[in-house]
């Protein structure tokens, strides 16, 4: 069955993004809006994954856990899971890669891990949107160590992205899905050398605040290798 999907959400947690992106309330919107599974991809944690759970339980929505992880090269890459207890492993391993320096709040946005009824449970020290120290070859592998399946992020966006760091997927960086700013241009992509065909093309929001969410989803195919991670840890 095909869904409608945003797999690519930041909460409150993501200092970058609105204090008011509580789980609770993307998972209320998103379901207005008319999805059928929604992602929270925060910068290199998995802490609110359990408050999005049971906010999406709660609204009938399906959850993919993830991760929006920042490698050594600065270049995005979303990590998706079956369970949220696997983004949780992977988020302890990623927060021990952070560097370590003062985070202020004042300068970078708060940090908030949420239960869900929107209450703060705990603080995070570190800035979770530094580049961990390793890097997109490391990163893939222990996704997949989890069972998870790495996608890059924005892939042809101006920063952040494959594309921007790398200038081109290398032959020895493969991926089942592609995470695009402009899926009409795979093809295009493809044919220029930047990047390898065969890919399933994914297009989300990376909203950071509630206006950002959209209203016109696209559709997840049961054949996009995504939809094998669903329905473990849905009713
Ligand atoms: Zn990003
Ligand atoms: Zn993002």
């Amino acid at each position: 069955m095909a869904l409608f999907y945003d797999l690519h959400i930041h909460s409150a947690l993501s200092p970058c993004a609105e204090n008011d992106m509580t789980p609770a309330t993307i998972a209320g919107l998103c379901k207005l809006n008319g999805a059928d599974v929604i992602a929270l991809a925060d910068h290199n944690s998995a802490l609110n994954l359990p408050a999005a759970k049971a906010a999406c339980e709660a609204y009938g929505l399906q959850l993919l856990p993830a991760i929006e992880v920042n490698t050594a090269e600065e270049i995005h890459v979303l990590c998706y899971f079956k369970t949220v207890e696997q983004a949780l492993k992977m988020g302890e391993i990623l927060y021990d890669h952070l560097p370590i320096y003062g985070y202020d709040e004042a300068i970078w946005g708060r940090q908030l891990v949420m239960d869900a009824d929107d209450k703060e449970t705990q603080c995070v020290e570190k800035l979770l949107t530094g580049a961990v120290d390793l890097d997109i070859y490391d990163i893939v592998k222990l996704c997949q160590s989890f069972g998870g399946i790495a996608v890059p992020a924005h892939a042809d966006k101006d920063s952040y992205s494959l594309l921007s760091v790398l200038g081109f997927q290398p032959p020895d960086l493969h991926f089942d899905v592609i995470e695009l700013a402009h899926p009409e241009k795979y093809e295009a992509y493809c044919k220029a050398g930047l990047l390898q065909p065969g890919m399933e093309v994914i297009h989300s929001s990376d909203a950071h605040s509630l206006s950002m969410l959209q209203e016109n989803f696209m559709l997840l195919c049961s054949t996009n290798p995504l939809h094998q991670l669903l329905g473990v840890q849905t009713k």
